[in-house]
């Protein structure tokens, strides 16, 4: 039996613990959906009205040299690139998600002029899905083909010389199931294809290696697990190796070579700067590069013990509530999340949410517990899974006020 005093004892040897005190978190509140949207790290307000009142306020147009602007996406790409395994150049920072995956599938397809198959998981995230739809019907040809990821060997059998790009998260958004990204770009590099690994579920929740295991590119959020606050932009890496020949169709004149040479030609940017295409949402930059102060101190290997604890942990205590767990157990195959399949998930979560224990729900039935090692205690868990079970028993769930859907789920 593990008791709350054996999780009282854990949080006393966290060698993470002092990190709680970077958030605002609300009180009484235990929050479980950091994969969605990360908490507020506390130096962000400062550092968003420091842009704000002095940068914007006082410097005005000065600013994009005085105050270092005009370098905020190689720059922040800098910062994240340890965060999954890459080099300085090869990250940049810019735009959202879905637009990155427009380039970077464009891209490799461009790389890959004699094959025209983009392989993806039908379980993916839908913006993946429906940009390669949208890819496919510009490039002549252009095949999609959805491999469930179910038994190892799957994937195998759906690469030939035809497949130019495989497309994957590295975490499933539902069920938490990671891929072995080492194995896959292997195995892809086999085929002559190359990979896109999206990182929305990655980044921030565990080490990524994308350099140690070849990966070609990768795309990802900072909203979720690195706490860039909403609709913070997003991240593209290209591998170096790839950098002198890669080239995508968004030729704005960020990505110029000389964006105030304002040359009537386009002419792609040395490097990563080619995947920048407009002026950047500088105050959305100010908060990420806040958070990334943080993430500055933290110590990636502590950091997935301490996720792993943190689900293993909700797992043992959620086990005989007849819930059917859908994250793998096996510690190498999970990401930082708990999900479980429930007829009436939805409303289980809204009644958790009441009690303040902020969780979320995927259609059809998942529901669905992140674990952000930086701000979340053992005790937390503890309080979020006997909440869950009290939930359960009562039968709370069945109040007609938690059928009720918002338009964010
Ligand atoms: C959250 C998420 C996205 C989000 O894309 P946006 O363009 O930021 O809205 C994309 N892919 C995956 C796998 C995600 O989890």
């Amino acid at each position: 039996m593990i008791t709350r005093t054996d999780c009282a004892a854990c949080d006393a040897a966290d060698p993470l613990a002092a990190f709680r005190a970077e958030f605002t978190l609300p009180e009484g509140v235990i929050y479980l959906d950091g994969n969605s949207l990360g908490a507020l790290p506390r130096r962000t307000s400062a550092r968003v009205r420091e842009m704000v009142e002095n940068e914007w306020g006082k410097g005005l147009i000065r600013s994009w040299n005085d105050a270092g602007w005009y370098d905020l996406p190689r720059g922040l790409g800098d910062r994240l690139a340890p965060l999954v395994g890459a080099g300085p150049g090869e990250v940049v920072v810019c735009d959202s998600t879905s637009v990155n995956l427009f380039k970077v599938l464009a891209a490799t397809l461009r790389l890959r002029p004699g094959r025209r198959i983009i392989v993806s998981d039908p379980g993916s995230f839908p913006t993946d899905l429906y940009v390669t739809e949208g890819i496919g019907g510009l490039f002549d040809g252009c095949e999609r083909r959805l491999v469930d990821p179910g038994p190892d060997g799957a994937l195998e059998g759906a690469l030939d010389g035809r497949v130019a790009v495989v497309l994957l998260s590295h975490a499933d958004y539902r069920t938490g199931r990671l891929y072995d990204m080492a194995a896959v770009t292997e195995l892809v590099h086999r085929h002559g294809a190359l990979v896109i690994w999206d990182l929305c579920h990655t980044a921030g929740a565990l080490p990524v290696e994308l350099g140690d295991c070849g990966a070609d590119f990768a795309v990802g959020c900072t909203y979720k697990y690195l706490n860039g606050g909403p609709g913070s932009p997003a991240f593209v890496y290209a591998a170096e190796r790839h950098q002198g020949s890669v080239s995508q169709p968004l030729t704005g004149w960020f990505g110029h070579a000389d964006p105030f040479g304002f040359d009537g030609e386009y002419a792609p940017a040395p490097g990563m700067g080619r995947f920048l295409v407009g002026t950047p949402p500088l105050l959305s930059f100010a908060a990420l590069q806040a958070s990334l102060e943080v993430w500055a101190g933290v110590d990636l290997r502590a950091l997935r013990v301490k996720s792993l604890a943190l689900t293993e942990l909700f797992i043992r205590l959620t086990e005989g509530m007849g819930l059917e767990l859908v994250t793998p157990r096996e510690p190498g195959r999970r990401g930082s999340q708990v999900s479980f399949r429930h007829p009436y998930g939805y409303a289980v979560v809204q009644a958790l949410i009441d009690r303040g224990i902020i969780g979320d729900f995927r259609t059809p039935d998942i529901m669905r517990f992140g674990f952000a090692p930086l701000y979340l205690t053992y005790c937390d868990v503890w309080d979020a899974a006997g909440a869950l079970a009290d939930v359960l028993n009562s039968g709370s769930w069945r109040d007609e006020r938690f059928a009720a859907r918002g338009a964010v789920t």
